[in-house]
Formats: C-alpha cells, sequence, structure tokens
C-alpha cells in the first residue's frame, strides 16, 4: 500500500521554537509576492515585497536556479552577499523596512522517470508545476511563521493553486489570475499549477477544490464528497477547521503531499481506493495535527501517529471490530518484524525516513493512543483532544502539552503512561503461566499467573474466559514482574486468552507473528540469492531485491551449504529458484500456491527461526511486473501475481497463541 509522505509543511523548519499565538504580534516577516509561471517552459518571474521589522540583518534562502535581477533596500538599490543559496543582507537599523527582491529563472523540469517516492522541491512541465515552500522560489527566512499575499498569474489553459486563503481570481483570454493570502501563523507558500479542471463546492463556510488533470476529472465530486465529510468529522471531533479553504490537487509527480489546506496527489494514485478513502481522510487531518498544531521536533512526533489513529484507524473501526482488530495486529506484526537494533524510543522519531520510521512513529505511536483511549475512556479522551487543540492552535507542541491536556481532561497523573510509553524503547512481553481450576459442585475458581521482564510495565490487561456458559470477560492489572488472579464463576471455563484482541502494545510471540515480507525486508543482516539463467532477469532480480530492502543488498555466497542462519531472500525465475532452495535443503512451494498466477511469493521461517522469504516469477515479464507493487505488501505472507495484479494475498494463520490455554485441575 502507498503511504502519503506527510510534509507538514510549515512546522517543518519550526523545530524547537517558543509557543506562537496569533494576535500575540504581527508576524516579523511579510512578503507581498507577484509572481508570473509558464508551467510549459518553466519560465518564472517574482516580485516579492518583504517588510521586516526588529533585526540588524535578513538572512534568506534563494532557489540556485533564479537569478536575483534588482535588490532595492527602502527604494535605494542595494547589494547582499550569498554563501551558497543562502542571501544575507544588513539593515541600518532594527526598525521597519522594505525590501524589494525581482527574481527571474526556469524552474527544473519535471523527472521522466516517474519513480515512486521521488519527491522534487521544484519542478516545472507541460503537465504542471509544483514549488514547494522551502524550494527558495521566493526568498525564504528562518522565521518561524511569515504572513504573505501571493499574487500568481499563469497563461491559460494553466490554472494556479498556492497554499492560503483563496482571496479572488481573474480567469482571461490568455492568462488566469489568482491571489492566496495568510495572516494567521504561516509557513512559505506552496506553489502548484497545471492545466487543470477545476471543481468547487462549499461546505458550511468551507471552499473545496479539486485542479484535476482532465483524465482524473470524473473522479472530483466523489473527493469533494469525501473530502466533505472528512473535514465536517474532524471539525465536529476536534475543533473549527482552522482554514478557509481545502483543495485537492493532482500531480504529474508519484506523490502524496500534505500542505496546510491542501493536499498534492499523483494522478497516477488518484483513482485508487485507499487514496480517496485513508489517504484522503489522513490528509485532511493533518490540518488540526501537523499544520493546525506544529510539531515541536525535540521531544519527537506526536503529528503522524495521531493522524494515524484519529483517521485511519477510525475509518477501520467504521468498518467493524475485526478491521480494527486486523489494523492493530497488523501494527504488532510490523513491531515484530523489525529488529531490536532498529528499535528507538518514540521520542526519537521526528519523521519516516524508511520503513522503521513507520513502524515506530506512525504504528506505534497510534497504538500508545488506542492504549490511552482504553485507560481514560471516550469522553476523557475526547475532551483532551479539544482541550489540546483550544490551547495549542497555531502553535508549537510537543507530547508534554499533550500530556498536560490529557492529564487535565482526565483530572489524573498520567505521568507513568507517558514515561513508559514513550521513552522507554520496545514492549512488553507477557507470558501466561499454567492456568489452574478448582471446582466444587456448581462453583469454578481459576486461578492464572501472567508475567513480563523487568523493568516492568503498568498495564491493565484484558482477559476472555470462555464457559460453558458463554464468554466472560475480566482484567488484571500487571505492574510488577508478576501478578497472580484467581475469579469465581458460574459455569466451567474452558480456555482463558490474555489481550485476546490485540489491545496492548506489546512483542508478539513467534506463535503469533507469522512470518511477513517486512520481517525479511527489514532485516540487515539479510542475504540475497539471485536465482536467474539470463542477463535481463539478473537485472531485473537484482533491481527487485533493492527496492524491497531498507538497507544495502547483500549477495549470498555461491555455495548453498555456506548460507549459514542468515534471513534469506531468493529472488528470480521459477525454475531457477525451485532448482536452489531443492539444492539446499530448503521447503519449495508451499502447497496453497503451486502453480499459481505468473509469479508467487511467500514467507517461511528458517529452522533456526529466521525468515526467508521466496519470489519466484514465471519470466523476466512477470518478474518485472513486480518491481511496483511487490514493495507495498511489507504486512502479507504471501503473494500470487497476475502480471502487475496480486490476486491472491493474505497472511499465514496463527496456529497457536501461547497466550491462551485451558485451565488444569
Ligand atoms: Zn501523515
Amino acid at each position: 500500500m502507498i503511504r502519503l509522505i506527510c510534509v507538514a509543511a510549515f512546522s517543518l523548519v519550526l523545530a524547537s521554537a517558543p509557543c506562537l499565538a496569533a494576535g500575540d504580534a504581527a508576524p516579523p516577516v511579510h512578503h507581498n509576492v507577484e509572481a508570473q509561471l509558464d508551467p510549459a517552459s518553466g519560465n518564472l518571474e517574482v516580485i516579492d515585497i518583504l517588510t521586516v521589522r526588529g533585526r540588524a540583518i535578513v538572512e534568506f534562502k534563494l532557489a540556485p536556479w533564479l537569478a536575483v535581477k534588482v535588490l532595492l533596500l527602502d527604494g535605494q538599490q542595494t547589494e547582499a552577499t550569498a554563501t551558497g543559496d543562502i542571501w544575507r543582507l544588513p539593515l541600518p537599523d532594527s526598525g521597519a523596512h522594505r525590501i524589494e527582491v525581482r527574481l527571474r529563472g526556469v524552474v527544473p523540469p519535471l523527472p521522466t522517470d516517474g519513480r515512486p517516492g521521488a519527491s522534487p522541491s521544484a519542478v516545472s512541465g507541460e503537465e504542471g508545476s509544483y514549488l514547494s515552500a522551502y524550494a527558495g522560489w521566493i526568498p525564504v527566512t528562518d522565521d518561524d511563521w511569515i504572513a504573505y499575499r501571493l499574487e500568481v498569474e499563469v497563461p491559460t489553459p494553466y490554472r494556479a493553486v498556492a497554499t492560503g486563503r483563496l482571496e479572488a481570481e481573474t480567469l482571461g483570454e490568455t492568462a488566469n489570475r489568482a491571489v492566496f493570502s495568510a495572516d494567521y501563523p504561516a509557513g512559505p507558500p506552496a506553489l502548484f499549477a497545471g492545466p487543470y479542471k477545476v471543481r468547487e463546492r462549499r461546505e458550511r463556510g468551507i471552499r473545496m477544490r479539486t485542479y484535476f488533470h482532465r483524465e482524473v476529472d470524473d473522479l472530483s465530486a466523489g473527493y469533494l464528497d469525501d473530502a466533505a465529510r472528512y473535514l465536517l468529522r474532524f471539525q465536529e471531533r476536534i475543533g473549527p477547521y482552522p482554514f478557509q479553504d481545502f483543495h485537492i490537487v493532482s500531480s504529474p509527480l508519484p506523490v502524496g503531499l500534505g500542505f496546510p489546506n491542501l493536499t498534492y496527489i499523483g494522478r497516477m494514485v488518484l483513482p485508487l481506493p485507499f487514496m480517496r478513502g485513508r489517504s484522503l481522510a489522513h490528509e485532511v487531518l493533518h490540518n488540526w495535527w501537523g499544520n493546525g498544531v506544529a510539531v515541536d521536533y525535540a521531544s519527537g512526533n506526536w503529528a503522524e501517529g495521531l493522524t494515524t489513529y484519529m483517521a485511519d484507524y477510525a475509518l477501520a473501526v467504521e468498518e467493524g471490530a475485526g478491521k480494527a482488530l486486523e489494523m492493530r495486529l497488523n501494527w504488532l506484526r510490523n513491531y515484530a518484524a523489525l529488529p531490536a537494533e532498529r528499535d528507538v524510543p518514540i521520542t526519537a522519531f521526528t519523521a519516516k525516513r524508511h520503513d522503521a520510521g513507520q513502524v515506530i512513529g506512525y504504528d506505534k505511536v497510534a497504538f500508545i493512543f488506542h492504549m490511552l483511549r482504553n485507560e481514560l475512556g471516550e469522553a476523557a479522551f475526547s475532551d483532551a483532544l479539544r482541550l489540546f487543540w483550544r490551547q495549542q492552535r497555531f502553535r508549537v507542541a510537543g507530547w508534554s502539552e499533550l500530556r498536560q491536556a490529557f492529564e487535565e481532561a482526565a483530572a489524573r497523573d498520567l505521568g507513568w503512561f507517558f514515561h513508559q510509553w514513550l521513552e522507554r524503547t520496545g514492549g512488553p512481553i507477557l507470558t501466561l503461566d499454567d492456568v489452574r481450576l478448582r471446582e466444587d459442585g456448581n462453583a469454578f475458581r481459576v486461578t492464572l499467573t501472567i508475567r513480563q521482564d523487568s523493568p516492568a510495565y503498568r498495564l491493565t490487561i484484558p482477559v476472555a474466559i470462555d464457559t460453558a456458559a458463554g464468554p466472560e470477560r475480566r482484567r488484571i492489572v500487571l505492574d510488577a514482574p508478576q501478578t497472580t488472579a484467581t475469579w469465581d464463576l458460574n459455569a466451567r471455563p474452558t480456555e482463558v486468552r490474555i489481550d485476546p484482541d490485540y489491545d496492548l502494545f506489546r512483542r508478539l510471540h513467534p506463535e503469533e507473528a507469522p512470518p511477513i515480507l517486512r520481517d525479511l525486508t527489514l532485516a540487515a543482516d539479510a542475504l540475497t540469492i539471485i536465482a536467474v539463467d539470463e542477463a535481463a532477469a539478473d537485472r531485473t532480480a537484482r533491481q527487485l531485491a533493492e527496492r524491497l530492502f531498507d538497507t544495502a543488498v547483500q549477495l549470498a555466497p555461491d555455495d548453498p551449504s555456506k548460507l549459514g542462519q542468515a534471513p534469506l531472500l531468493i529472488v528470480g525465475t521459477t525454475p531457477q529458484v525451485e532448482a536452489f532452495l531443492a539444492k539446499a535443503g530448503l521447503d519449495g512451494v508451499p502447497d496453497s500456491l503451486v502453480g499459481l498466477g505468473t509469479a508467487r511469493v511467500w514467507t517461511v521461517r528458517r529452522d533456526n527461526g529466521e525468515p526467508m522469504l521466496v519470489i519466484a516469477a514465471d519470466d523476466v515479464q512477470a518478474l518485472e511486473a513486480l518491481l511496483r507493487p511487490l514493495p507495498h505488501y511489507g504486512g502479507k505472507s504471501y503473494l500470487v501475481f497476475d502480471g502487475r495484479r496480486a490476486v491472491d494475498v493474505g497472511i499465514w494463520p496463527v496456529v497457536q497463541s501461547p497466550l491462551s490455554r485451558q485451565p488444569v485441575r
């Protein structure tokens, strides 16, 4: 599954900046920008009039592809010194000054290979332009926040859109103009243009628009409907939407980027159902978490996990308890696949740079919010989020501000909770000892002991007891290395299960965690075997291995008897893969996959418990067809492909959980 790369645009430079409140003071810099952009040629002309105050020098970043044509300080020509792309302009005093900068240049061309994940900061071509907030297409100072007015002109039939409030627009014979502004704490504007069809809808004062390429124009209505639904839902749940507009902009690049009041999504992925579902909800919610409240990165990034919990996970809950459970179990399986040496505490997560960051910063943090909600109950949990929003809107906030809001709403100390989940690396491993049963006529007494390693986590563990009269539920508080609980029942217990629905973040037992692709692709010591008989297949197999791993591919020794104990990836064409497996004494194709599709992919544990991933494609084309889709299935155990399409996908079943036991007398 493709994940959006979330760029909470204005928070990127804020780092550990102090709290900023709208109305505390005028923003330190105001930009009045006029831009003329021709997407097809990439020609860009910018006039920016900056009003600054309270400083002796102005430092700003400019894109290297722009040339300074005119530089005026208070109307007089002046000079600035440049070191790399950073410009310095001394000021006569710390009063208010007006700096006029005229820039001209050619935006770098759109990449032609369209590699997924490529996320350039400034590109332009016939199919559209993208100028990111921090590319330096206007002078970017290191101020925490700025205010701006941006007027942009593009030739017809292009349309331009930027972050900020849409103030005005004129559609002309030869050119289209639009004006955007931000008078609230904002980062520099990001600018987009393309041969767009623009559609609009208003919902409770919020203007929503799609700027779509013609070939995806028929998706507009669906996107506007869903965006409206999400906006109203989050507004209800958290507090008023902090902006006036929300735009969904189609991109010629294979990206998914979030900005204040705008999301920029590759036109190739717009038609995919999960894009309009979870991914859109996720990006809409970033207007509150990440853009409405900026992240104080000094204590780690809470916004991705909270957004995942309130958007992605909430949609799973809506689909049913089974779907929600499946998502939690997936998070735990992903975590089980993370090698201990790549694990970090939550406070160390700032942004997702690879798959390991996803497991910690998105999955584990989302799970922490799930446990917090179970601990506090829905009412206090909800109150805390609303309170946090009221207190921190347009400010920079960290985990400690979140904790304060939760403690205030719940009227209790939660230091232990935040400490154990944010500052400790890892998670508890629970063990269920023998479950004892004593019976006396129709009275049944069940006793069980749960253990965990030291230092102990404080956990409220759900317990399910199946009895002859139906299921019963209990809870045990475990805040020491071990605890014993005794319950009297009126019916004979047949099975006792602890944490049966995976409500606790913990290390799964190997029996609970069937191998998935990620077990192998996250293993830094994995060895790769390329099993092919022609050069073309060899190139493709290597390319596929490179795309799957987070780290560099290490090839295994040629002699199968020297494979040692390492995790293994075997990738190639079917006869060669099968011959290798036989020669190395490894298990062959699972019975359930034999002869299916054009390629089969499966995981298995080696005798020593290390994971092995096998990819067997019928020919070079079938192998090549896996390049794009396969890396998105890290959470699965096996797949059957018919060309590029995954026709059968699944996780091997859990055979026997050690946290489930039958009571013994
Ligand atoms: Zn995100």
